[in-house]
């Protein structure tokens, strides 16, 4: 390459042409300074690993395009292992340095040079020898990593044979086991395994042996201490260079933590779950009784407390005791023949003050044990050393009682408790509240309905003797004007008499005793008469009809089902007053019998229509227009006892239509399917 414009190497005696032949094709890569450092030669093999071809007496040291330490940093000349050898007159031995090719790329080399001498001892040259160290250089750098990434690594990462004997022992293991490296390593793996998982030693290396490899596996392995740690473990094959399996390498890694914050996490589920079922089912709840048992039976179970009680504050001057009056966790007798909680300088914190006491041992809390008789507490009674009492608070600020919850071990109950039974008590008071409101108005309701049940029972015998006496009256000869003062008398006192017959009924639906008399009849016959007696009697509307043209039987309570028809068309009257008449009809649909009652009166609001059968309700626009707002209600308690139901089409300004409907008599369906 070099064969016209190349120099002469250092003199004859330097290198022969042999020798220099032989150089020529060595794959080693070799070249020559002179005794200045200038190059005087270089191989095939050293342009090759300089990646580049020097100029021949015009460069010094070396042919390299940079050189560096091994460490990366730059290489000053003076310290190429070339310049040294000149310098001191000898040989350097295998100095590693690290050069950059132009190409970018960089190797790590070992460097042999070694000094030339004339002769007469005048030092001539250097020749040096370069050696590619950078394949093993590389498989060097990347074991040292892993090595270090192995022993930096929080997980145990241990290898063992087929045998299970351990092979290797990072940091991680000692951390985690609690085993140095000199400790294990030639000693067996079950060392950390418990005795009762022996048997999963057998299990994983029958799988290694097959080239599986366990991933995740949870289970216990054992610390030196012999505390059991709970770890999930993977273990992998480990071949040879000849791809046998000769052993497994196993990763560790401790999972307590893991496990607790989990278990944690389950717990605050757990216990969202149950205050959100507390919650929900006390504030649905209205009876005293059942809201204080559940918030005591959840809390108890909240709190993990060996039981858990509610006592009423009774708190008055004379010292008297709480009253217990739910409890969890233990049978009610125990406490039968107890002595309750009095006001001592223990409770009345939680009763007067409403103070939360939580305490971790309360046979050493400077008010326990202070009160004769019992001084602590009274014979029989459970051991209670962890304490914890939480006032349940009404909405004016009275305690209403208190939650007492115990244990027999020190230090059960903790801020979280203390937490969630304060929250659930909140829950608890406002639900109280609501249930002593509810019983308020309950026994008012109870007194009214008892008012109206008695009135109207005192109204009905003077009114049917009043109208026995007009009856009688009517019946003798009387001049004209009497007569009719008589019969408007008459007409009054049956308008009364409806009136307080609705109030009757309404009180015995209320108190279950509106009794029914079933009998079959024809309904088109009863409608029939109804419209003849209607018409007659109205002056102002007039009654179209439109009846089934066959007789209807049903089984029902005759005089309760013309009550409801005749509620329908005095409502359908009374609320058409711009209107002259009004529509009724029977049809037969499928098994039932509908009744329809339409007029063209002042209809009604979507609002007014959902209102329309609770009792005592009346709409705005019915101001002037007589009426208690019991029709509609005892109407459909008739219908719906009689299976039926009762639906209304309506529309506000325009006029309603009621619809009855009935079932069919057995009787009649075996007719109507006859036919
Ligand atoms: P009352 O007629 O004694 O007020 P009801 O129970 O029969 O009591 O009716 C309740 C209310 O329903 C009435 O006050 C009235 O506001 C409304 N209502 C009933 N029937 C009709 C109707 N046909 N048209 C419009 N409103 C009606």
């Amino acid at each position: 390459m070099q064969s016209n414009d190349e120099p002469e190497i250092g003199g004859p005696g330097v290198l022969g042409v042999e020798f220099r032949q032989l150089l020529e094709d060595s794959p080693v890569a070799n070249y020559l300074c002179d005794a200045e450092g200038k190059l005087t030669y270089f191989n095939k093999a050293a342009v090759k690993l300089w990646g580049r071809t020097p100029s021949l007496g015009k460069e010094y040291w070396c042919g390299s395009w940079k050189i560096f330490y091994p460490d990366g940093k730059p290489m000053p000349l003076e310290e190429i292992p070339i310049a040294k050898v000149l310098k001191k007159g000898s040989r350097e031995e295998g100095s590693e340095i690290r050069i950059e090719c132009p190409d970018g790329s960089s190797k790590f080399l070992l460097v042999f040079p070694k000094p030339i001498f004339a002769k007469d001892g005048r030092l001539e040259g250097v020749h040096s020898t370069l050696v590619d160290i950078t394949d093993q250089k590389r498989d060097h750098i990347k074991k040292e990593t892993l090595s270090a990434i192995v022993q930096s690594s929080d997980d145990a990462i241990v290898s063992k044979n087929l045998q299970g004997i351990i092979a290797s022992w990072n940091r991680g293991a000692q951390e985690i086991f609690g085993y140095t490296e000199e400790e294990v390593v030639g000693r067996s793996i079950t060392l950390l395994i418990p005795e009762e998982r022996l048997s999963e030693e057998d299990v994983i290396l029958d799988k290694i042996k097959r080239g599986i490899k366990i991933d995740h596996f949870e289970t216990i392995r054992r610390h030196k201490s012999g505390r059991e740690i709970p770890v999930s473990i993977t273990v992998s094959p480990v071949k040879d260079s000849a791809g046998n399996i000769v052993g497994a390498s196993k990763v560790a890694r401790d999972i307590t933590a893991r496990l607790e914050s989990q278990a944690a996490m389950e717990k605050y589920i757990r216990n969202l779950e149950t205050l959100n079922t507390v919650g929900k089912s006390i504030s649905e709840n209205l009876d005293v009784q059942g809201i204080l048992q559940r918030v005591t039976d959840a809390t108890t179970k909240l709190t993990g407390a060996a039981f858990g009680a509610f006592f009423y504050n009774n708190l008055d001057d004379r010292g008297n005791t709480f009253q217990l009056f739910t409890l969890s966790g233990a049978p009610r007798e125990i406490f039968d023949h107890m002595a309750m909680p009095r006001h001592t300088d223990l409770f009345l914190p939680t009763f007067r003050d409403r103070k939360v006491v939580r305490v971790d041992d309360i046979t050493k809390h400077k008010d326990f044990g202070k009160n004769a008789p019992y001084k602590g507490m009274p014979k029989g009674h459970f051991s209670v050393v962890s304490y914890l009492a939480i006032p349940v608070i009404s909405k004016n600020g009275n305690v209403i009682g208190g939650l007492l919850y115990g244990h027999p071990e020190a230090g059960k109950f903790t801020a979280e408790h203390e937490l969630l039974v304060l929250n659930i008590a909140a829950q608890a008071a406002v639900s109280l509240d609501n249930s002593r409101l509810f019983e308020q108005v309950k026994s008012l309701s109870e007194k009214k309905d008892e008012f109206i049940a008695l009135a109207s029972h005192e109204l009905k015998t003077p009114l049917t003797t009043i109208k026995g006496y007009l009856q009688v009256l009517s019946k003798k000869k009387a001049d004209k004007i009497s007569q009719l003062f008589l019969d408007k008398s008459l007409c009054q006192v049956d308008k009364l008499n409806t009136l307080v017959e609705d109030l009757l009924n309404m009180s015995r639906i209320e108190s279950g005793q509106l009794n029914f008399n079933l009998e079959v009849f024809d309904i088109r016959e009863m409608l029939k008469e109804i419209i003849e007696t209607f018409s007659y009697s109205s002056q102002s509307h007039r009654v179209t009809e439109k009846l089934w043209n066959d007789s209807v039987i049903i089984e029902g309570d005759r005089q309760r089902i013309e009550q409801a028809i005749l509620n329908l068309m005095t409502n359908a009257i009374k609320y058409s007053p711009k209107a002259d008449e009004i529509f009724v009809e029977l049809e037969v649909v499928g098994e039932n019998v509908v009744v329809k009652v339409r007029d063209m009166g002042i209809g009604l609001t979507g609002e007014q229509r959902r209102q329309l059968f609770t009792r005592f309700y009346r709409a705005e626009e019915t101001q002037g227009i007589s009426g208690l707002g019991l029709g509609l209600y005892l109407t459909k308690q008739i219908i719906d006892r009689h299976g039926g139901k009762i639906e209304v089409n309506s529309e506000y300004g325009k006029g309603s239509e009621f619809s009855l409907i009935l079932p069919l008599a057995v009787q009649n369906l075996k007719k109507s399917k006859c036919i």
